[in-house]
């Protein structure tokens, strides 16, 4: 992925981190579509309780800390120096790797000032989207929503496919705030990801299991973890509206998902 440079570039890696955790980051309308890289009933889809610690970025952004709590995660057999402080602003989160081709927003790359490219427009019924291509294993990192509402999808997933291999996904978000957040999974299409890809990825020891993953938020430290957007609030202002954008000529059209899983 593009990234800025120079004083963009210290600037994010001071605010968000160095040990920056590759996940799945959704903006108000935007849509992602991935392949799993997890039957769903392996090593790299996996859930776990964590103590939520409020940050403030220099810049000024708030967002969550999570440290897996180890007691809960291995029913008491290990020490969980949180608990013991008596820390207890707890949420659950879980997580699954996917191999990301690109994510779809309603509007243009807002970094085009700090030397980045603009996205590519294709079209999606009638509106024109803004193609974000991103072609990497990244982590979908989320709460399993009210009554599990966002995790029952992908249970469904699993249940209703036996595997979650072997179709193309979208994951879309609506909303910002805590209260109107939403989460969509859909299927795109039945269609293995390619095997030159898969190859990349088995060669490469970027995916590590989902218990690994949630261990490192332990030793990562104190100024490290990125902000979860996933689960985050964001500021209204960086919010596109459904309604914009008519579609123009010869843009390319995307495909609609086929089938939701609720
Ligand atoms: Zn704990």
């Amino acid at each position: 992925m593009p990234k800025g440079k120079g004083i963009h570039q210290a600037e994010d890696a001071a605010s968000a981190g160095f040990l920056r955790q590759p996940k799945v980051r959704l903006k108000s309308g935007d849509r992602v579509r991935f392949h799993f890289l997890s039957t769903g009933e392996d090593d790299f889809l996996g859930g776990g309780r964590f103590h939520m610690f409020p940050q403030k970025t220099q810049a000024g952004k708030t967002w969550t800390k999570e440290v897996l709590c180890v007691r809960a995660f291995t029913d008491g057999e290990e020490e969980c120096s949180h608990c013991d402080e008596g820390h207890d602003d707890m949420g659950n989160r879980f997580a699954v790797w996917v191999y990301a081709h690109f994510v779809l927003h309603l509007g243009d790359n807002p970094n085009q000032g700090e030397g980045e490219e603009p996205w590519a427009q294709v079209k999606m019924g009638k509106r024109v989207m803004f193609k974000e291509t991103i072609d990497l294993p990244l982590m979908i990192w989320m709460p399993y929503g009210r009554g599990f509402i966002w995790f029952g999808q992908f249970r469904e997933a699993v249940v209703k496919y036996g595997t979650l291999l072997g179709r193309l996904f979208e994951l879309k978000r609506v909303g910002s705030g805590m209260q109107d957040t939403d989460y969509t999974l859909a299927v795109v299409k039945e269609v293995d990801l390619e095997k030159k890809i898969q190859k990349e990825i088995d060669k490469s020891d970027v995916v590590i299991t989902i218990e690994a993953a949630m261990r490192e938020t332990i030793s990562s430290g104190s100024a490290s973890p990125a902000p979860a957007r996933l689960s985050e609030e964001e500021e209204a202002s960086e919010e596109a509206s459904e309604d914009e954008a008519p579609a123009a000529g010869d843009v390319p059209e995307m495909e609609e998902p086929a089938e939701e899983l609720v």
